[in-house]
């Protein structure tokens, strides 16, 4: 299948073409899609051709842009059950930080957020773990992989290139997210990918990675430049 990537700061959007048809997997933040319009636009993707919206969880710069981009190709929004729930509480906006950079900043999120009002994730579709996405014309099974968020859903495709969310961030080094629900949950999960011998891991933040470097997956603090993008 087909991988395109889609910057859509601070986030990247994936469009997964197979034969029978096209996946995009985190649309980004709102206002993000009229660039993964564009770009699908630019691929040569008919909106037709879009089968399913995939959002990995519920955090507003992967969900934010999903109704308009359904407005688009009229595709449906997709999540793993309880993430539309979690995505309506501000507070898990932002969940528990490794770093005490990441804990100043959700401390100024959870003073300054009452302020913004904000869409909840709204999906079409709620798909359970381990499931084929034939319908959708992907080659490709759902893989849960909570941590991150309680309902982190990720995809991997029949070739082994597998969509992550924000089980991991590549900026300088692939490392564990900055921001944490349940850390023994993102162990396991870890674990879990790790077991799966993906070909090449897909992040929501920062640069795709090979599956062989899951052996090392640096710490939170070593994101040094996470802030910058
Ligand atoms: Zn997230």
């Amino acid at each position: 299948m087909e991988i395109l990537r889609i910057e859509v700061p601070p986030t990247n959007c994936y469009l997964l073409r197979g034969r029978e048809g096209v996946a995009l997997i985190d649309p980004g933040p709102p206002g993000a899609a009229t660039t993964v319009i564009a770009h699908a636009q630019e691929a040569g993707v008919r909106p037709e051709a879009v089968r399913l919206i995939f959002v990995t969880h519920g955090h507003l710069d992967h969900y934010g842009a999903a109704h308009q981009v359904q407005g688009w190709c009229g595709a449906p929004v997709s999540a793993y059950p309880g993430e539309a729930e979690f995505s309506r509480d501000r507070r898990n906006a932002l969940p528990p930080a490794q770093t005490l950079r990441g804990s100043l900043l959700r401390w100024f999120y959870l003073l300054l957020s009452p302020l913004a009002g904000f869409e909840p994730l709204q999906p079409d579709v709620l798909l359970p773990d381990d499931q084929a996405l034939s319908e959708y014309g992907i080659r490709a099974r759902t893989v849960l992989l909570p941590g991150h968020s309680p309902g982190s859903l990720g995809l991997i495709t029949d070739e082994g290139d597998a969509f992550v969310g924000d089980l991991f961030a590549n900026y300088a080094v692939p490392s564990q997210p900055i921001y944490l629900s349940d850390r023994k949950a993102w162990e396991r999960s870890y674990e879990h990918l790790r077991a799966l011998h993906p070909r090449t891991v897909y992040v929501g933040h920062g640069e795709p990675f090979e599956g062989g470097k899951l052996d090392h997956i640096y710490p939170a603090r070593y994101q040094l430049r996470w802030w910058v993008r």
